[in-house]
């Protein structure tokens, strides 16, 4: 609608079936002081309703009574369709409880006919177009905000899917993290399980930047103690390890891949650890965390120093016994040869005395005395020596044939009645041999003194030789006691004596010396026995190439 003051004039419409109503109220707008308005006229309910459709008209004064039909109702007709009018209501006299069931309805005033003054009508009137201009104008407005209000929730609605979006992929990570906390949780329920079973020690978990993501175990480290503490703290924090700095350092590693195996001291070497540290991967095969171990080992080192201390002074005193016993043994081969030679002198001195038999007697076991003792002094040296590393193998081209008849003549003399060496040679035994002289004549004297020592008299004592594949072999064969089942294992023992041979001198020190030269040598001994039976030993030494140089 426009308005009213731009145009020239107003148009109302009169809907009212007495025409006499009509010209009574169109000589009262005539009279209205501004002159600008005209009046048209619609009796008939029915096109009067066109009319008002039309909207053509800027005010609509309207009779209550049409006939049959009410204007009342043509006002609400109209109303319910959009247009505003203005309406205004005329009543005969005493149709007063209309009033305000018009104003109800809508309709902007009501007159009385008969009694409408020109000033009012046009006030009136005036006053409804210019309410209907106010109406409309809200309607614009309103429908404006209806339009903001709707855009405004258009930009809403997209923002809120916009966040719901968001919120769904945040909603994502947040699943995907509790996922990750639970799977964390799990394994850290493991980690505790496997912590808390596992003596003397803790776990920990860490992650890239060296935080700590649990720390269980039963081992309490007082600097530890409080574990819950601990977590988000950085390994950087454990300032009570004494290697600290290398240990980060060796942390940063197993982050690329290198497992870590240490030891640390903490509170100044009061505390022992043994630290284990391997990377744990994610389902990409990505480090994600570490695996620490930490195993307290204090008791363990402890006891393993303790070993090491006994060991060493148990070293160190075998040295000075071994030092001890080869001093001394060589001191007493001195005054020993100085007896042997000194008895020897005698004997022949006093040849010519009545009493020779008695004294040769005692001469004689002076000597074979002496002759034992040197043997035992002789033994305490060689194993002097080679404890002290001082043997070495030192192979020469000798004689066989020619050590052989040297030995047999050596062992001779202590021989029991009638104990023959019956010696048995293979052919092609004898030539130039090349082996260690001295130590092959010592593990043959040894060997036939053990036979002859161990067996009765007229029991005969077998040395084989023979040569074969390289290697010289020896067998050493007797008649005599045997040695028992169990003792055998221990035979080659130091000191080692068989039960049955207690009452026999000897040191049970000539067979671990054999054994050593053998080893020296790269050779080999074994042996069979049987008790009451006898005892075969069977020697093999590698015949060494001569080197000319
Ligand atoms: P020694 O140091 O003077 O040789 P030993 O003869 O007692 O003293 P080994 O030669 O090392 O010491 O022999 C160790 C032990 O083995 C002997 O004490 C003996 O019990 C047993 N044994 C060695 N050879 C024989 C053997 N031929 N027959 C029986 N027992 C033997
Ligand atoms: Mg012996």
């Amino acid at each position: 609608m426009t308005n009213y003051q731009h145009r020239s004039s107003i148009s109302i419409l009169l809907i009212d079936d007495d025409e006499e109503d009509f010209l009574i109220t169109r000589d009262i707008i005539a009279d209205f002081p501004s002159g600008a308005y005209t009046l048209a006229w619609e009796p008939d309910f029915e096109k009067a309703k066109v009319k008002i459709l039309q909207n053509e008209h800027e005010a609509y004064l309207v009779d209550f009574r049409l006939g049959a039909e009410s204007g009342l109702d043509l006002i609400s007709y109209s109303l319910e369709r959009g247009i505003m009018g203005p309406f205004i209501l005329l009543t005969g006299q005493g149709d007063l409880q209309i009033d305000e069931e018009a104003r109800r309805l809508g309709a902007v005033d009501y007159m009385v006919k008969g009694s409408i003054n020109p000033d009012q009508l046009e006030r009136s009137i005036r006053y409804g177009i210019q309410h209907v201009l106010n109406l409309n104008e809200i309607k614009e407005l309103n429908q404006q905000l209806e339009r903001r209000v709707m855009e405004r929730t258009r930009d809403l609605a997209r923002a809120n899917e916009r966040l719901s979006y968001s919120n769904e992929s945040l909603q994502k990570e947040v699943d995907e993290r509790k996922q990750a906390e639970k799977a964390l949780r799990e394994s850290q329920k493991i980690y505790s399980a496997i912590a808390s079973n596992f003596p003397d020690g803790m776990l920990c978990v860490l992650d890239k930047d060296l935080r700590f993501l649990l720390v269980d175990g039963k081992a309490e480290e007082p600097e530890m103690r409080n574990k819950q503490e601990w977590i988000g703290s950085y390994a950087s924090s454990m300032t009570f390890i004494d290697q600290k700095e290398a240990f980060i350092k060796n942390l940063k590693k197993v982050l690329k891949g290198v497992p870590l195996n240490m030891e640390v001291t903490v509170a100044n070497g009061e505390r022992e650890y043994q630290i284990n540290a391997v990377p744990l991967f994610d389902d990409e095969e990505k480090i994600q965390n570490l695996l620490i171990v930490c195993k307290n080992i204090t008791e363990r080192k402890k006891a393993e120093k303790e070993v090491l201390r006994a060991l060493n002074q148990e070293k160190e005193l075998n040295e000075l016994k071994s030092r001890f016993v080869t001093t001394a043994s060589h001191e007493f081969r001195t005054p020993l040869s100085t007896i042997l030679s000194s008895v020897s002198l005698i004997g022949r001195y006093i040849s010519d005395s009545d009493q020779k038999e008695k004294i040769d007697k005692h001469v004689h076991r002076i000597k074979s005395s002496v002759n034992n003792l040197t043997y035992i002094l002789n033994d305490f040296l060689s194993l002097g020596k080679l404890e002290e590393g001082k043997t070495t193998f030192n192979p020469v081209s000798f004689d066989l044939e020619q050590m052989i008849s040297e030995v047999v003549s050596q062992i001779s003399p202590t021989l029991k009645e009638d104990q023959d060496i019956l010696l048995s040679i293979a052919e092609g035994t004898f030539g130039e041999i090349y082996v260690d002289e001295q130590m092959t004549k010592n593990i043959l004297i040894n060997l036939l003194n053990n036979a002859s020592k161990y067996s009765g008299e007229r029991q005969k004592i077998h040395l084989g030789l023979g040569r074969e594949n390289g290697l010289l072999k020896i067998t050493v064969k007797d008649e005599g006691i045997g040695i028992p089942k169990k003792d055998q294992q221990h035979l080659f023992d130091r000191f080692f004596r068989a039960n049955n041979a207690i009452n026999i001198q000897g040191t049970g020190l000539g067979l671990n010396i054999v054994k050593k030269y053998i080893e020296l040598m790269n050779g080999h001994i074994e042996f069979s026995s049987e008790e009451n039976k006898g005892t075969e030993f069977r020697v093999a030494i590698p015949i060494t190439q001569p080197s000319y140089d």
